[in-house]
């Protein structure tokens, strides 16, 4: 109950906050300035229209550019569960998802609707779904999160923290799967991988310093997820990575997106030096797919 309660603003605040910087998964600063600065999303569906049509344009006078036939939606559902209620309509109020649809329209072409939902789903998870086009994040992710960094001794407001930035990773996780279905994106190996790599891309590329802590935060939760546990023969065989595998993988992405900034990944531990030493390569070819894959789809 302590969740709910204590933590139901906060929740809000940042998933707003990530939302917004979401949108500016766009070609340029100059257009992440005026989306920051705009005021909060208009609700009046005609400036989506308007934005189509512009793209649509775009994508005529540009033969690389792919147009744009589709947009994300918000299909919300009736919460299920009493212990979510709070949060759900918080949610629902503020437009919370509204506004993240928006912005990402405004950034990005779709060749077809992906829908967006938050909902009591009866189990902790988050994921994207290719036969309704969906990205769905539970509101059990939310508190398993909080409570994981609870128990390794947060305060309520640094588990607070701490669970919004891995949320944000694991959105952008998400999108990454849905953008790699819609785009039909030539993903030749692990796509859960590839998953993870957008997200860091789009973290350390697009949001700074706050996606280099939304990387941190969720490998802070795959660590701590994995302790003391011996992998079982279900988890060595599952198509997502260990996590033990993905806390290496996130740290080796911020290592390399800057090793002499990120240097303390190295010396203080938490990234042995013979993965290190081929960060700076591994993270400029992510950044190089990421950025030539996402180039068609970006609204001028
Ligand atoms: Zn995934």
């Amino acid at each position: 109950m302590k969740f709910k309660s204590r933590n139901k603003f906060n929740i809000l605040v940042v998933l707003a906050t990530l939302f917004l910087i979401l949108g500016c998964v766009c070609p340029n600063a100059n257009n992440s300035r005026d989306d920051s600065d705009n005021p909060p999303v208009s609700e009046d569906q005609n400036d989506i229209s308007d934005a189509n049509r512009t793209s649509d344009d775009t994508s005529q006078r540009n033969p690389n550019k792919k147009p744009d036939r589709g947009d994300f939606v918000v299909n919300h559902s009736s919460v299920t569960n009493p212990r979510y209620e709070s949060l759900d309509r918080s949610l629902k109020d503020n437009k919370v998802l509204e506004k993240a649809a928006d912005r990402l329209n405004r950034s990005l072409a779709l060749p077809h609707d992906i829908t967006l939902r938050t909902k009591a789903c009866g189990v902790i998870n988050a994921f994207y779904d290719p036969r309704d086009r969906s990205i769905t994040f539970c509101y059990e992710l939310m508190e398993h999160f909080y409570k994981l960094f609870k128990s390794v001794g947060d305060t309520n407001d640094q588990a607070n923290e701490r669970m919004n930035r891995a949320i944000t990773f694991v959105f952008l996780h998400e999108l990454g799967h849905a953008v790699i279905d819609a785009y039909e994106l030539p993903i030749t190996a692990n796509e859960e991988d590839a998953a993870d790599r957008c997200s860091s891309y789009i973290c350390i590329e697009e949001l700074g310093e706050d996606g280099v802590r939304s990387i941190l935060a969720a490998a802070d939760a795959f660590a701590i997820e994995s302790k003391g546990r011996t992998p079982s023969k279900r988890s060595l065989a599952d198509e997502h990575l260990l996590q033990e595998q993905r806390f290496f993988n996130s740290l080796c992405m911020v290592y390399g997106s800057n090793p002499s900034k990120y240097n303390y990944i190295v010396s203080k531990g938490y990234l042995p030096k013979a993965r290190a030493v081929r960060c700076p390569s591994e993270y400029e070819k992510t950044a190089r797919a990421w950025s030539k894959l996402l180039e068609p789809w970006r609204k001028d």
